[in-house]
C-alpha cells in the first residue's frame, strides 16, 4: 500500500481532526472506517467494488502533521494548531487557522461558531480559547512594554459578497479597497476593542447570531459561506496592526464537488465554493513555494487574506476535519487529498 504524505516540510501546518460516530451514523450501524495512529498516520478503509468477487477493502495511508481522535477534546486541538500561532502574532507575525471538511464534519464545533442557547460551553472553543490566550500573552512584562490593543473583526463571505457579523442591523456587504500603504482592506468592517475574554465572547455570541439568522428550514447558509473571525494586536500610539490572527470556518468542502444541481443559484454558489477552495489552496502552495507571484486576486476569501500570506512573517495551520462514517467515505477521502495537496510542495 502506498503511502501518500508531505514529501517536503513547508509553511503549514497540516492536520486532520476525525470526529466521533453522531447518535444518527450509530443507530444506524454505520462502520467506522478512519483508524488514526497518532501522532501523524492516518488510514481510511474504503471497500472498491470487485466485479466477480465481494468488494474488496483498500486501505489507504495518509500522514499528516498531527492528527486528532474522536477522544481528543478543542483545548487538545487547539494546543497544536491555533496556540502556536498566538505567540506569533506577538512577535508582529501574521497567521490563519482554518478548518476544512464537508458539512456536519465539525468544522463549526471546532471553530467556535456555537450560538446562543445550544448545547455547548462557549469557552470551548479555538475562537475563545484564542482570545482568552491572548489576553493571558498580553498581561506578560514583555508584552505590557509593548502597549498592545486588541480587536476584533468577524465577518462572512458568502457568494462574493462581504457581510459584517458585528454589525447585524447592516445588512448591506462591504466592498474592499487598497489603503495608502498597499493593504487591502474592508471599508466599514467593524473592529471592536476588547479588553477580555468575556467581551469577545459576547462579540461571538452576536455574530454567531447574526450567521444564523441567514438560515432557512431547506438551506443552511452556514454551511455555504466562509466565517472569518479576526483578532487584531494595533499599537495604541500608532494604531497601525502589529499582528493579526485570522481563525477561518470555511464553507462546506462538499459543494467543491457537486455542480450538478439544477437550481441556478445553489449552482451559482456551489462554484463559487469550489472557486474559492481552490484558489485558498493555490495560494498556500504558491506561498509555500516563495512564488513572486501568488493568485490571491482569483477569489474573495484569499483578497481578504491577502496581507495574511504575503510577507515573510506568515504561518498557516489548516485543520481538516472528517467525519468517521462508511457514508461519508468518499467525502472525508477527497478531505483528506485536498489536505495532502496542500502540504506537497
Ligand atoms: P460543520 O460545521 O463542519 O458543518 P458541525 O461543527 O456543525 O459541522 O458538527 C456537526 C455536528 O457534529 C454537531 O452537532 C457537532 O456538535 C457534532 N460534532 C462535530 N465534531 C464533534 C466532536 N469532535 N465531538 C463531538 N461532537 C462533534
Ligand atoms: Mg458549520
Amino acid at each position: 500500500v502506498g503511502l501518500s504524505g508531505p514529501m517536503k516540510a513547508s509553511g503549514i501546518m497540516v492536520c486532520v481532526r476525525k470526529r466521533p460516530l453522531n447518535p444518527k451514523e450509530l443507530a444506524a450501524r454505520e462502520l467506522d472506517v478512519i483508524s488514526l495512529q497518532p501522532p501523524n498516520m492516518l488510514v481510511a478503509h474504503a471497500m472498491r467494488p470487485h466485479v466477480y468477487r465481494d468488494p474488496i477493502l483498500h486501505n489507504q495511508n495518509f500522514r499528516f502533521d498531527r492528527v486528532f481522535d474522536e477522544d481528543c477534546s478543542n483545548a487538545g486541538v487547539f494546543n497544536y494548531t491555533a496556540r502556536p500561532l498566538i505567540r506569533h502574532i506577538f512577535e508582529g507575525g501574521w497567521a490563519t487557522c482554518f478548518a476544512y471538511g464537508q458539512t456536519g464534519s465539525g468544522k463549526t464545533h471546532t471553530m467556535g461558531g456555537v450560538v446562543e442557547g445550544r448545547n455547548q460551553n462557549v469557552m470551548d472553543s479555538i475562537y475563545a480559547m484564542a482570545a482568552s490566550e491572548v489576553f493571558s500573552i498580553l498581561q506578560e512584562p514583555e508584552s505590557a512594554q509593548r502597549n498592545l490593543r486588541v480587536g476584533c473583526s468577524f465577518f462572512e463571505i458568502y457568494n462574493t459578497k462581504i457581510y459584517d457579523l458585528l454589525s447585524p442591523g447592516n445588512k448591506q456587504p462591504l466592498r474592499m479597497q487598497e489603503n495608502c500603504q498597499h493593504q487591502m482592506e474592508v471599508m466599514d468592517l467593524r473592529e471592536c476593542p476588547t479588553s477580555g475574554t468575556a467581551e469577545v465572547l459576547a462579540l461571538l455570541n452576536t455574530g454567531n447570531g447574526a450567521r444564523a439568522l441567514g438560515k432557512t428550514s431547506a438551506n443552511e447558509k452556514s454551511s455555504r459561506s466562509h466565517a472569518i473571525f479576526q483578532i487584531v494586536l494595533r499599537s495604541a500610539n500608532s494604531q497601525k496592526a502589529y499582528g493579526k490572527f485570522s481563525l477561518i470556518d470555511l464553507a462546506g468542502s462538499e459543494r467543491a464537488a457537486d455542480n450538478s444541481s439544477s437550481d441556478s443559484q445553489t449552482c451559482t454558489e456551489s462554484a463559487e465554493i469550489n472557486k474559492s477552495l481552490l484558489v485558498l489552496k493555490e495560494c498556500i502552495h504558491a506561498m509555500g513555494r516563495n512564488d513572486p507571484y501568488i493568485p490571491f486576486r482569483d477569489c474573495k476569501l484569499t483578497q481578504v487574506l491577502r496581507d495574511s500570506f504575503i510577507g515573510k512573517n506568515v504561518k498557516t495551520c489548516m485543520i481538516a476535519t472528517i467525519a468517521p462514517g462508511m457514508r461519508s467515505v468518499n467525502s472525508t477521502l477527497n478531505t483528506l487529498r485536498y489536505a495532502n495537496r496542500v502540504k506537497e510542495l
